[in-house]
């Protein structure tokens, strides 16, 4: 019998999961369908996920806190993050996962040599991400327009600013973790931090996709590698699909027909 899954979120018609994830059933022989659900009341997931009977979910904006809750079963990196995108339904239970994480540090992989690292924003796509890196050992510095959701990184042991009381370092890699740049044409912080940054970096990475932000315009005006956020995208699609098929195909696999989403 086919397995179904879907995505939850608000708003979702133009998430590419379904696509990525249909084009990676197809390519492997697997039986699977993969849906699109606006949901809009998030205390409501968990019986719609019983009521749709799928075997998996994502979870986007802005459910992934109440995807947390949803969970009878979380793994170690959901439990400490406190934020779930990838629910996959074994038994009457449903066990939840981050899978955004992982796939933010698979993609800065290839930026050799990097150890320290200016996030510029601080909600929960930073949340996540921050904690990961900082487990695999990167120094993270946290850079955010206001003070109030500063506290929570304050109180895990990063160096956090608001750009009033930020101190020019040297930092290898900067990260743009807000969403200026996606509907409009801001940058993330004063154009004088990246002046004054920017020199000194390794490589810039931006984790909106599908377009060149204006922090990735002006990261390129000073020579520096960059990345859009298509390959934390895939990664994480990847990485939530070997939830989805209890791990029957490997990474690669996986990648040869999901990335074709990012070139249709
Ligand atoms: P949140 O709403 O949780 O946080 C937004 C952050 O951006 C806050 O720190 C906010 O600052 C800051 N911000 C927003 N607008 C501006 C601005 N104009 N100037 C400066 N700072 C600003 O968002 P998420 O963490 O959920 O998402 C952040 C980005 O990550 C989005 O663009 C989203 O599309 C992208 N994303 C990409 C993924 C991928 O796979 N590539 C996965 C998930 C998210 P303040 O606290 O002051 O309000």
């Amino acid at each position: 019998m086919r397995e179904l899954f879907t995505i939850f979120g608000n708003p979702v018609s133009h998430s590419k999961s379904p696509l990525m994830h249909n084009l990676a059933f197809r390519g492997l022989g697997y039986s699977g369908c993969y849906s699109r659900y606006r949901l809009e009341d998030g205390s409501k997931l968990r019986d719609r996920f019983f009521e749709l009977n799928i075997k998996g979910a994502n979870i986007t904006v802005p459910h992934k806190e109440e995807a947390f809750r949803a969970c009878d079963e979380l793994d170690n990196f959901a439990q400490k993050v406190g934020a779930v995108n990838t629910i996959v339904k074994k038994g009457d239970k449903l066990y939840g996962y981050n899978t955004d994480a992982p796939g933010f540090l698979k993609a800065i992989e290839e930026f050799k040599n990097i150890k320290k690292v200016l996030f510029l924003g601080a909600g929960g796509t930073a949340q996540s991400t921050s904690i990961i890196l900082k487990d695999a050992g990167y120094d993270i510095t946290i850079l955010n327009r206001s003070a109030k959701r500063l506290t929570y990184y304050k109180d895990m042991g990063f160096k956090t600013y608001t750009f009033e009381d930020f101190q020019i370092d040297k930092f290898d890699l900067i990260v743009n973790m807000t969403s200026a740049g996606l509907e409009d044409d801001s940058l993330p912080c004063p154009i004088e931090i990246l002046k004054q940054t920017l020199p000194t970096a390794k490589a810039c990475v931006d984790v909106i996709y599908g377009k060149e932000t204006p922090f990735l315009k002006l990261a390129k005006e000073y020579n520096l590698p960059t990345k859009d956020g298509s390959d934390m995208l895939l990664y994480q699609g990847i990485i939530a699909f070997e939830y989805f098929t209890d791990n029957k195909f490997t990474f690669e696999e996986i990648k040869e027909f999901m990335q074709k989403a990012f070139v249709l």
